[in-house]
């Protein structure tokens, strides 16, 4: 079967939302996903990016790790911070909950990526931080 793996940590700042989307599209690149499958992918990838950065982490210098893995037509990315962490994750995932509305931020994020993505786990701890799963099997399509 099909396997492949890659993993990269990055400073959270707001400029490396669009790396991360950019990275993690280049490494689907070898599923020959369609245009609509990237471009949930990289809604995905920015919504919890975004969150590890603006709400995980209020120190620039700290970093958020992205990992991919592909095996088969499936694609699993794991974001995670060591931030503050959520203390109640399931209300936190209700559409419209926001802890920020001050940045204009509508608490959308997670249902996004439950919208976009195929499997959404996140598991989180107050003062350790925050760990997003999801998966996305491409090439549906076809059969
Ligand atoms: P939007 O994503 O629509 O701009 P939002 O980020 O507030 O708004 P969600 O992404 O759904 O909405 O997140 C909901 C809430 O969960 C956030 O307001 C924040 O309180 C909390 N949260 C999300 N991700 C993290 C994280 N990595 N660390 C700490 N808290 C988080
Ligand atoms: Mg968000």
């Amino acid at each position: 079967m099909n396997q492949n793996e890659m993993s990269i940590r990055f400073d959270a700042r707001s400029v490396n939302e669009a790396f991360a989307r950019v990275a993690v599209s280049a490494f689907v690149a070898e599923l020959n996903p369609t245009l609509d499958e990237i471009a949930d992918l990289k809604t995905a990838v920015s919504e919890a990016v975004t969150n590890a950065i603006i709400h995980g982490y209020s120190d620039p210098k700290q970093q958020v790790a992205l990992s991919c893995r592909i095996e088969g037509e499936q694609i699993e990315i794991v974001v995670e911070d060591q931030g503050v962490g959520m203390a109640d994750v399931k209300k936190a995932m209700e559409p419209f909950y926001t802890t920020r509305p001050e940045l204009e931020r509508s608490g959308m994020g997670f249902a996004f990526m439950e919208a976009f993505m195929d499997e959404l786990e996140v598991t989180s701890e107050p003062g350790r931080g925050t760990r997003v799963v999801m998966r996305k099997r491409f090439g549906k399509q076809e059969g």
